[in-house]
C-alpha cells in the first residue's frame, strides 16, 4: 500500500467542546460554567496525561507514536440547560481560531464533543462546529471524533469527520481508551495501513440514562455482540450510542456506528444488524429495574436494613440540577425512622458559603435545594452542625474519570445527626467515595446513601452497595419518558410522544421573546 507511515505524522491538534444538554432545564449555561475548567495550549498535556479521560488517550496514542501535540481548547462543564448562543459562540470561535492557526503543523486534529449539546437558537451546535471546521480546514484534513455514549449523534454531522468512535461503557470508565481506538483508527488511515468506511444505523428509539448501564441485561447482551461482531474479519470499529432522552432534538435517539476495513457493504451489514437487534429489545431495554417514588423507597430500604442489608444506594436520577429535593424532604418527614444517611453533593452555593461563613463546629439553619427549576422540589428549611466548610479541590480516585481534577469551590457538610448533606458551589454529581474521604466521613458510617447519579456511580458503588434503589421523581430526567414535553423530536423516536400543542413549558429554540410563562 502506497502513502506516508506513521512516521510521517510529526504532530497533532487536540481539542474538545463538552456538554450533556439538558433541554428541558429553565437556566442557560453561560460561558462562566465552561470557563471554570476550561485548559489551553501547553496545559492540556500538563492536564490529562495519564488520566481516565479522552484527552489521556489521545496523549498516551501521541506519546507512544512519537507524535507532538498542539493543545487548543478543552471546554466542558456538568450537564445543565441549554448553551448560552454567545456562550457557545465564544468557545467555537476559539477553537476554530486556534486550529486555524496550527493547521499546517498540525497533519490532523483529535476532537472530543459530546453528542448532545444543545445551544439556544441551536439544535446542534456541534454540527455548526463541525461545519465551520471543514470550511476553514478543508474537506481533506483529518478528523477524528471521539464522543460520548448518550450522544444524539445525527449521520450527517458525523459524517464531517473521517472517524468517529464512542464510549463503550456505562459507566463511562472507557474514555482513555475512546480516546486511543479514535486517535488509532486515524493514524492507520493517514499511514495508508486501513481505509476506514463508516456506515450508520438508527434503531428509532432513545434510552432514558438511567437504563443505560452497560453491565445490566438485555443491554449488556447487546454490547456483549457488539464487542464480538468488532472482532470479525474487516470490521475496525463499532460503536453503540444509546441516545440522550433530555435533549429535545431533531437528531434524538440511538445510533449505531459500524467502520469498516474498506468494506462498504460489510459496515452497513453490521450497523443494520445491530440496530435490528435494539429495536427488538426495546420494551425490555425500557423496563430493566424497579422504579420508587420517594416514599416506597424508604420504606423498601427501612425493609432491607432490617434484614440487615446496607449500605442502601438511593438514586433521585431524575434530577437534572443536582439540587433537586424530593427524597430529601420525604426525609427529613421520616425523621427519627431513618437510618444514618449521607448525601453527597447537593448543588447550592448559598448554602455552602453560608455555612464556611458559620464555621465548623456551628449550627446553621438554611434552606437547602430546589432552585434550578419548579420540578426540583421546594427548597427545604433544614439545621445542622457544620462539620465540614472550606474549598474542595482534589483529584479524582474513583475509576469514573480517575485523575482528572474536580473543583467544587466554597463546600460544607451540614449533619442533623441523622442526615449528612454535603453542598457545593459547583453543580456536580457524586459517583464515588472521594465526596466521604475529601469531607472527612466515613462511608462505613452510613446506611443509605443518595445519589442523583444515572450509571457512573456503579464503577464504585456495585462493589460496596448491599442494594441499589431507583427513586423516580417529577423532575426533568424521568425514566418515564411520556411525561415530557417534547416538541422537537421527530416522530417515530420510541417511546416519545408528542407534547400537545400550546402547554405552558418554554421551547428552548424561541429566541426569548415569544415565551410564554
Ligand atoms: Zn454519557
Amino acid at each position: 500500500m502506497t502513502g506516508p507511515d506513521r512516521r510521517s505524522v510529526k504532530r497533532l491538534a487536540i481539542g474538545g467542546l463538552v456538554h450533556e444538554t439538558v433541554t428541558f432545564l429553565p437556566q442557560e449555561t453561560e460561558l462562566a460554567a465552561f470557563e471554570h475548567r476550561a485548559v489551553r495550549g501547553d496545559e492540556i498535556a500538563q492536564a490529562f496525561a495519564g488520566s481516565n479521560t479522552v484527552y489521556g488517550g489521545f496523549l498516551q496514542v501521541c506519546q507512544d507514536n512519537d507524535i507532538a501535540v498542539e493543545g487548543l481548547l478543552v471546554a466542558e462543564c456538568a450537564p445543565s440547560g441549554p448553551v448560552a448562543g454567545a456562550a457557545f459562540e465564544a468557545m467555537a470561535d476559539e477553537l476554530v481560531s486556534r486550529a486555524v492557526l496550527w493547521r499546517e503543523e498540525a497533519d490532523g486534529l483529535l476532537l472530543h464533543l459530546h453528542g448532545a449539546m444543545v445551544s439556544r437558537g441551536d439544535t446542534d451546535p456541534e454540527y455548526s462546529l463541525l461545519l465551520r471546521l471543514r470550511a476553514i480546514l478543508g474537506d481533506d484534513y483529518p478528523i477524528a471524533l471521539a464522543m460520548d455514549l448518550h450522544g444524539n449523534v445525527a449521520v450527517e454531522k458525523a459524517m464531517l469527520a473521517d472517524v468517529v468512535c464512542g464510549f463503550r461503557r456505562s459507566p463511562h470508565t472507557d474514555m482513555a481508551e475512546t480516546g486511543e481506538r479514535a486517535a488509532k483508527l486515524l493514524l492507520g488511515k493517514l499511514a495508508g495501513e486501513i481505509k476506514p468506511v463508516t456506515a450508520f444505523a438508527r434503531p428509532g428509539l432513545v434510552l432514558p440514562s438511567i437504563f443505560t448501564a452497560t453491565e445490566v441485561s438485555p443491554l449488556s447482551d447487546i454490547m456483549a455482540e457488539m464487542r464480538a461482531e468488532t472482532e470479525q474479519a474487516g470490521i475496525l470499529d463499532i460503536t453503540i450510542f444509546t441516545g440522550f432522552a433530555y435533549a429535545d432534538v431533531p437528531a434524538i435517539g440511538a445510533t449505531v456506528v459500524a467502520i469498516a476495513d474498506g468494506d462498504e457493504a460489510l459496515a452497513i451489514r453490521t450497523a443494520e444488524r445491530l440496530s435490528a437487534r435494539l429495536a427488538e429489545a426495546r420494551e425490555a431495554l425500557y423496563h430493566t429495574a424497579p422504579l420508587y417514588d420517594p416514599e416506597a423507597a424508604l420504606h423498601k430500604a427501612a425493609e432491607l436494613l432490617a434484614d440487615g442489608v446496607r449500605p442502601v444506594v438511593l438514586l433521585e436520577h431524575a434530577d437534572r440540577g443536582n439540587d433537586s429535593t424530593h427524597l430529601l424532604e420525604a426525609m427529613l418527614a421520616r425523621g427519627a425512622n431513618l437510618g444514618r444517611t449521607a448525601v453527597p453533593y447537593l448543588h447550592d452555593p448559598i448554602g455552602a458559603t453560608a455555612a464556611t461563613s458559620s464555621g465548623v463546629g456551628s449550627q446553621l439553619m438554611l434552606t437547602l435545594g430546589g432552585k434550578s427549576s419548579e420540578l426540583a422540589g421546594l427548597p427545604l428549611l433544614y439545621t445542622g452542625y457544620v462539620k465540614f466548610a472550606g474549598p474542595l479541590r482534589y483529584k479524582i480516585t474513583g475509576p469514573y474519570r480517575n485523575g482528572e481534577t474536580l473543583d467544587l469551590g466554597l463546600s460544607a457538610v451540614i449533619d442533623n445527626g441523622k442526615i449528612a448533606v454535603i453542598v457545593t458551589s459547583v453543580s456536580s454529581s457524586a459517583v464515588d467515595t472521594d465526596p466521604f474521604t475529601q469531607c472527612g466521613l466515613d462511608i462505613d458510617e452510613f446506611d443509605i446513601i443518595a445519589l442523583r447519579s444515572k450509571t457512573h456511580f456503579r464503577a464504585a458503588y456495585e462493589p460496596i452497595a448491599g442494594a441499589i434503589l431507583i427513586v423516580e421523581t417529577p423532575d426533568w430526567g424521568p425514566a418515564e419518558l411520556t411525561t415530557l414535553p417534547y416538541r422537537n423530536a421527530p416522530p417515530g423516536v420510541y417511546p416519545i410522544t408528542m407534547a400537545p400543542p400550546n402547554d405552558s413549558f418554554e421551547d428552548v429554540f424561541d429566541d426569548g421573546t415569544n415565551n410564554a410563562d
